[in-house]
């Protein structure tokens, strides 16, 4: 995903892990089978010697970058002795995530029950992806482990039950049959659920292994003559959702053609595209080693304009399998989940692979050029022309201040700012792409960076090699050299208004930023029912009149509008968005007067003026005559 000062990795696990896992493995049965009214159960098996413990719910989730284990949809979390006797749990006071329990003599293994209310609307995996005919399973949200253990250490032997006719996609390896499958059965001691059972895993690639099951199923290999083996696995509502056409699915077979020649490596047994097309679920990218896990739109596989809309999500999800678990922020890469994370680097970890993930859209033909182009023009005129907060938190603070950011919008978001390391990181990420090409006569370029990088050791199983600002810096400068420290730094800590990175990409990347009065094509994408008048007076607003945002020192804040105002009328007349537009339009007549509006602040009534000339204006890059076509240059497929 899509949501810190350094420690090494060796620092912190010396210092936190005291306890040794236990050397047989948990044995985890999830029960899928009522999924669809919200609920599911889980059985663990775990093995421990008597005496007090400390058992723990998972809290910091991996691609989060924050406390977002969702306990307080936990229940009926009850533990027994194998012959049934009550263990009474007593929540620690401090740590709402820890448990602690006391575990009788001749006593050597835990059953553990716990239900996961799948409830639809909180964020991330804490939000329930499930309907009638469809589930996403996230394991975090339906074990504990013993505290103070690696979670590279644990290891357990998973299975799980679905509802009758479903299928199911996953990155892990399914046992079809053998002593493994007996032997479990018989550590199961009678409740075990049947097939499917998995191959023993830690937790760490437990947790990082989803399963996406549904009734309407479909999986697709990708780029079928690569190895390690690719596949696109789909679950709909409906079977019209998975109606993917075969010119998208080669689209995709690209992008894993484009990632080899990009990355020089790959770091995983095999990969699998976890995508659930529903209206019912919570809409996001959560990346995974070995698979991801994409929630978008019902219609996203089949309607263009949303295809087009959500076309970075996988290029951007399959990056993180390179950028962001491979190479992973020291402050980032924590031994288990109760330790908490540094997000100092997501300005990396997020902000690089939001560059990458458009770059490759581009390059594997998901979008035109045009698109590409139309997109970061909405993105350059975003940051240096409506994101008045920079002024007092730079960059930088909003990858530091990740964890309380995810859950930011709404009003005088332009002010606070959220996570804006990734849209920003577009444009930083960029101007360095161009300045390597600038510097090099167009001899490298970033890609480079990203072999050396990334493709680090070559192909490697599934693991983490933690990096620092340093490494970052050491590998620039290793591709040409330049004080990356001070160029990274000038943009990181700015308190400039206008995106300090702009200057740099209008004198390099061969277009520059203007307005026109016409929306480009993301802009249409991306507007609602409403009018977004972001860049001409300064606010957005819903087709109903409500007021989204009001840009700080724009000309609908001098004039005193304000997020959550109600327009009534423009110019005299009841409110429409096109009405509206049509006002703004006329403002560019020689002969115009400013526009009146009748608001209404809870239920309190005004008129105000808007003192505004420039007609509509919306951003578009225009193209710098006699200079590098550098942008064409970038989103050029590697592979002919
Ligand atoms: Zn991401």
């Amino acid at each position: 995903m899509s949501l810190f000062r350094l420690i090494s990795l060796a620092t912190l696990c010396a210092s936190t892990i005291t306890v040794s896992a236990q050397t047989a493995p948990i044995a985890l049965s999830v029960d899928l089978t009522d999924a669809p009214r919200k609920l599911i159960h889980a059985t663990e098996i775990m093995p421990v010697q008597p005496g007090s413990m400390t058992l723990v719910y998972p809290e910091w989730i991996p691609g989060e970058h924050g406390p977002t284990g969702p306990i307080v949809n936990q229940a009926g979390f009850i533990i027994t002795t194998p012959s049934g006797d009550p263990i009474k749990w007593e929540r620690d006071l401090v740590d709402m995530y820890s448990y602690h329990i006391t575990v009788p003599a001749g006593v050597t293994e835990l059953h553990i029950k716990m239900d996961f209310i799948a409830a639809a609307g909180a964020q991330f995996t804490a939000g329930g992806s499930t309907s009638a005919n469809l589930a996403l399973l996230s394991w975090n949200t339906v074990l504990v482990y013993p505290a103070k253990t690696s979670a590279a250490d644990v290891m357990v032997t998973p299975s799980i039950l679905v509802p009758t006719g479903w299928r199911w996609g996953t990155a892990l390896t399914q046992v079809t049959g053998g002593s493994d499958v007996a032997t479990l059965q018989e550590v199961r001691n009678g409740i075990a659920y049947p097939h499917p059972f998995f191959k023993t895993v830690s937790l760490e690639q437990l947790i990082d292994s989803p399963v996406l099951a549904g009734r309407w199923f479909r999986e697709v290999e990708l780029a079928p003559e690569i190895t390690p083996k690719h596949y696109l696995d789909m679950a709909g509502d409906g079977p019209e959702n998975i109606a993917l056409s075969q010119e998208h699915i080669d689209e995709f077979s690209k992008l894993i053609r484009e990632t080899g020649a990009l990355y020089k490596s790959r770091h995983y047994g095999s990969y699998h595209f976890l995508v659930t097309l529903s209206d019912q679920v919570a809409h996001f990218g959560l990346e995974h080693h070995q698979s991801s896990d994409d929630r978008v739109p019902e219609k996203t596989f089949t309607d263009e304009g949303s295809f087009a809309e959500e076309g970075d999500l996988l290029p951007h999800e399959f990056t993180h399998s390179w950028n962001g678990k491979y190479r992973r922020p020291a402050g980032l890469a924590t031994p288990n989940y109760q330790e908490p994370m540094k997000g100092d680097l997501l300005w990396v970890y997020e902000g690089l692979t939001n560059y990458l993930g458009d770059v490759l859209a581009a390059r594997c033909g998901i979008w035109s050029a045009s698109t590409f182009r139309d997109r970061l023009a909405t993105i350059e005129a975003d940051y240096n022309d409506a994101r008045p907060g920079r002024t007092w938190r730079d960059l930088q603070d909003t990858a530091s201040a990740a964890q309380i950011l995810y859950a930011a919008g709404g009003p005088y978001d332009n002010w606070r700012r959220n996570v804006d390391y990734y849209s920003e990181g577009d444009l930083l990420w960029m101007e360095i792409d161009a300045t390597i090409r600038q510097k090099t006569d167009g001899k490298k370029s970033l890609n480079d960076f990203i072999a050396a990088f990334h493709g680090l050791g070559g192909n490697t199983p599934p693991k983490v090699v933690p990096y620092t600002f340093e490494d970052v810096v050491a590998g620039l400068t290793a591709v040409v050299p330049n004080d990356w420290t001070t160029f990274l730094r000038k943009r990181l800590d700015s308190n400039e208004l206008h995106a300090p990175e702009l200057p740099g990409l209008n004198a390099i990347s061969g277009y520059k930023l203007i307005y026109t009065d016409k929306p480009n094509y993301w802009s249409t994408l991306e507007e609602s029912d409403g009018l977004d008048a972001d860049y001409s007076l300064g606010f957005s607003v819903g087709s109903g009149g409500g007021i989204g945002d009001v840009i700080l020192g724009s000309i609908a804040d001098k004039a005193g509008l304000a997020p959550g105002f109600q327009i009534l009328a423009v110019n005299g007349r009841g409110f429409t968005p096109g009405l509206l537009r049509a006002a703004i339009k006329d403002t560019a007549g020689l002969t115009s007067s400013p526009i009146e509006l009748i608001v209404s602040n809870t239920g309190y009534f005004k008129t105000i003026t808007l003192n505004y000339r420039g007609g509509e204006r919306y951003p578009q890059l225009e193209r710098v005559a006699d200079s590098p076509d550098r942008l064409d240059d970038i989103i050029a497929p590697l592979v002919k």
